[in-house]
């Protein structure tokens, strides 16, 4: 044949047998099939085989499986973000007409897709104090479709009592979600609580260096992975086999990451908490966050974010002269990376509490903790002289 058609021939020259230690980046959109009768167009790949790459390439499918394994999961679904993680799962639990409850202290965009999105299908999401527990049941309703619970919550760090929420939303065939972002899917067990659906950014702890967006949606059922699954489709959450080869790597060493970022958080927030110009610390392990003893029983460990007050005579000005004078810290959003961050909300808003922009988040790194706390004690004294 000539050359022009040779170089078009897919068939493989080399040799086939290279079993690399790691998965290899596989690219493609389109799936050859042995005959027309195998022609089929199937989310299922993991079980009925390759159909097409928006459903997964082996290098993304080999991501899902490990992360349900990481979770004890029936499945996950790999897509972009967190942030899609959350639509789809709004969008596969909730029709017109229907009502979801949502903890006022859920990730801001959530609470955005809420009452953009979600308001303009005629979906009726209400926001609900994370404290709440088995009071729950008192917000059910007839047509509620969906429970989100996110543990802990973002910015202010509620531990929510979600056994209690689940079974409360069970008795009623509600279904719950949890945004387990915070535990990297390993601190919380989401499935052993009751959990039907768990989703994470794995943009946060699983890459774990500030250089991919992913999500993760993983289904404790057949019933959940179903209702999911085809929403999936419909949606075209097609990843990219660069991003998910760079989550199998963060996976190789996430649990010592996770180690060295727990106990350089814990070091640092136990200072904070016995700094004189430091108000409430909200760190899960400090008995000073809202939820402590819940944590306690419930979770393995803690992560790397948590959030902490100045006192009432500091001012939003000296905040803000606190945060300008960070130097090993960085000003960013986003978190679960090997950089230390630190950021002011300074729009905060929640029902029962003020904040006035003294509320700073901290997402501790893996510098060394001494050098963190100095540069935490320089911008402080700065800041408050
Ligand atoms: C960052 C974050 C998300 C969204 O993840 P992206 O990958 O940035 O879209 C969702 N939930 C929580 C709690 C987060 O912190």
């Amino acid at each position: 044949m000539n050359w022009r058609t040779r170089l078009l021939d897919p068939a493989p020259r080399a040799r086939r047998d290279f079993a690399s230690l790691t998965t290899p980046v596989y690219r493609g959109s389109t799936v050859l099939f042995d005959d027309q009768t195998a022609v089929k167009d199937d989310w299922r790949q993991a079980q009925n085989g390759y159909s097409y790459g928006l459903y997964g390439t082996p290098t993304a499918l080999e991501l899902a499986h490990r992360i349900a394994d990481l979770e004890g999961a029936r499945e996950t679904l790999i897509v972009p973000g967190g942030q899609a993680a959350i639509a789809l799962i709004y969008l596969s639990y909730c029709t017109a007409g229907s009502h979801a409850l949502v903890p006022y202290s859920a990730y801001g965009p959530n609470k955005a897709i809420a009452e953009g999105l979600m308001r303009g299908l005629n979906v009726e999401v209400e926001a609900y104090d994370p404290m709440i527990g088995a009071s729950i049941a008192d917000l059910i309703r007839d047509n509620t479709c969906l429970i989100w619970c996110e543990s802990p919550g973002s910015v202010t760090m509620e531990i929510q009592d979600v056994p209690a929420i689940v079974e409360q939303a069970h008795a009623k065939d509600v279904a719950v979600a949890l945004d387990n972002t915070y535990s990297a899917g390993v601190m919380f067990d989401a499935f052993a609580y009751g959990v039907d659906v768990s989703m994470q950014a794995l943009t946060k702890y699983i890459g774990g260096h500030s250089d991919l967006l992913l999500g993760a949606v993983s289904a404790r059922n057949a019933a959940a992975l179903t209702k999911l699954g085809s929403i999936y489709q419909q949606l075209g959450l097609a990843v990219s086999p660069d991003d998910c080869s760079l989550a199998l790597r963060g996976l190789q060493t996430l649990a010592v990451r996770l180690d060295a970022l727990e106990s350089a958080t814990l070091e640092i927030a136990n200072w904070l908490a016995r700094h004189p110009h430091v108000g409430d610390v909200f760190h899960p392990a400090l008995p000073s966050c809202p939820g402590h003893k819940i944590w306690k029983r419930d979770f393995t460990g803690s992560t790397s974010i948590f959030s902490f007050m100045f006192k009432d005579n500091i001012s939003e000005d000296q905040v803000i002269t606190f945060i300008n004078s960070l130097k090993v810290f960085k000003i960013g959003m986003s978190w679960g990376g090997v950089n230390s961050l630190a950021i002011i909300y300074p729009d905060l808003q929640r029902p029962d509490k003020e904040f006035s922009g003294c509320i700073v988040r901290l997402n501790i790194g893996l510098e060394q903790p001494n050098d963190l706390i100095d540069d935490l004690s320089q911008a402080i004294e700065h800041s408050t002289q």
